[in-house]
């Protein structure tokens, strides 16, 4: 596809290789974006189900394939078979990606791959030019899977002699504190072995890249892992720099709720009046669940926005119709643009590592509601080490009650606590912001790569 907004003479070109998920593309696209900017080429690869999904102009989009052109991941039987066929059939049109792209104006000269397609590497070693791996975790995160490389991690976990301590985090940590792939190896068998032959491969990366940034993490980026933080990918626009034109990602794979109404709605707000409710692009909600969250939504007796993606049949009966001018549901919004509304005032969040990278750029407070994955290890970064959030703590059967969310939210917003919350964040948005300005340690890092690719090597 034609980009017209990139370096007519580049020198570089990246091929950036996406895991087809929101909270993948979402990264990727924004570092492609920044590299697009600091004067390289860059073709983004996305999946045949997700490319008319990506609107951003500055970089090149081409088709890579799954084996899933048709549905996308939700079409395969199993997260491990999605994960080898994207492995078969994506090592074989990525390499006839870059052989078609040797007679562009300038040949590939680096992959850089999301962490969950190991095998981009080999392909990258085949054709003799650079890898990188881009990690979409935190960086505390990153160190409990590099520790288990290590061998560190023996299961049963419950036999381990808690507590264990890992760099950045807090001292003790119980099993459900980890990442649930670890915690629950059973349950997530594929995306376990999918991110352990990462950290088995990690040194063979010319550069490891890591969605966080030197301030936010120090202690985990201290030098005992290969790792380069490069973050936080949040459009520049939201990062102190109102006047930039870098307002969105680019890419969305739910369609908003119609017109953005929503912002209107938010317009007739208090400053710091209203909560935002949203579990990201994986995780569904039971109908208790869903019972739950709008018995404390009310109570709170805060205006709200929620997210509820899934039909909202799960809602309660008549809940929609008595709304009144109290709250909105919608079915996806611009979740950067609500964020940054000064009407909002807390973020009720999964804390997928991209939701929670976007609160702390912009200041907002969090409760924080983890559901799996890397999200219990992060509500922890929220609560005790960030001081931006307090965590729900949910019942014996995983629910979160209507009346601990509600208990949440006052804390957040009104509590003894709700002033230091806001200092911590505000706080971190603006080293988030230093991070990625002219002469911060993330750009520093971004220019230092832009250079040797540029250097025509690779
Ligand atoms: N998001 C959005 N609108 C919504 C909900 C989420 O734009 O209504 C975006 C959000 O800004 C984030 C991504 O979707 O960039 C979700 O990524 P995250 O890592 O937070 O969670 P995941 O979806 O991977 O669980």
């Amino acid at each position: 596809m034609n980009n017209p907004n990139s370096n007519p003479n580049p020198k570089g070109h990246v091929i950036v290789l996406p895991y087809p998920a929101q909270g993948h593309i979402n990264p990727l696209l924004q570092f492609s974006k920044l590299l697009v900017r600091k004067g390289l080429k860059v073709t983004f690869a996305a999946t045949p189900y997700t490319i008319n999904l990506i609107h951003e102009p500055t970089v090149s989009v081409e088709p890579i394939s799954d084996g899933y052109d048709e549905g996308g991941f939700n079409h395969a039987p199993s997260v491990e078979s999605y994960i080898e066929s994207y492995r078969s059939v994506g090592s074989k049109t990525l390499s006839e990606l870059i052989m078609k792209l040797r007679h562009s104006s300038c040949a590939v000269n680096c992959i850089v791959y999301d962490s969950m397609l190991t095998w981009a590497l080999d392909v990258a070693k085949q054709f003799g030019i650079y890898g990188a791996v881009f990690l979409t975790n935190a960086a505390s995160v990153c160190c409990i899977y590099w520790e288990m490389k290590l061998g560190n991690l023996v299961f049963p976990l419950e036999k381990l002699v808690f507590p264990i301590s890992f760099p950045g985090l807090p001292t003790p940590l119980g099993v459900s504190d980890l990442p649930s792939f670890i915690a629950r190896p059973d349950d997530h068998k594929g995306y376990l072995d999918a991110i352990m032959g990462i950290f088995h491969t990690l040194e063979n990366n010319d550069w490891v890249f890591c969605n966080t940034f030197q301030e936010l993490e120090t202690q985990a980026l201290d030098g005992k892992w290969p790792v380069i933080p490069v973050g936080p990918m949040v459009p520049s626009a939201y990062l102190h720099q109102p006047s930039s034109e870098d307002t969105a990602y680019g890419a969305t794979l739910w369609n908003p709720t119609s017109s953005k109404s929503y912002m209107t709605w938010l317009g007739t707000k208090p400053p710091r009046s209203v909560v935002y409710v949203s579990f990201g692009s994986m995780a569904t909600m039971t109908v208790k669940q869903a019972e739950e969250i709008a018995t404390g939504l009310k109570a709170s007796k805060k205006s709200f926005i929620w997210v509820v993606k899934e039909s909202w049949e799960i809602l309660p009966e008549g809940f929609i119709s008595g709304l009144s001018d109290a709250g909105l549901v919608v079915t996806w919004c611009n979740q950067l643009e609500v964020l940054a509304h000064p009407a909002i005032g807390c973020f009720v969040t999964h804390c997928g590592w991209n939701s929670v990278l976007e609160a702390l750029s912009i200041g907002v407070p969090m409760v924080a509601v983890a559901q799996w994955s890397d999200q219990p290890t992060n509500a922890i970064l929220v609560e005790v080490v960030w001081g931006v959030g307090t965590r729900a703590q949910k019942d014996p059967d995983g629910v979160l009650s209507g009346k601990e969310l509600e208990k949440c939210i006052r804390e957040v917003m009104d509590g003894g606590k709700s002033e230091d919350l806001k200092r911590s964040a505000s706080k971190w948005s603006e080293s988030a912001a230093r991070a990625l300005s002219v002469g911060g340690t993330s750009d520093k890092d971004i220019n230092e790569f832009v250079k040797i690719l540029m250097s025509g090597k690779g």
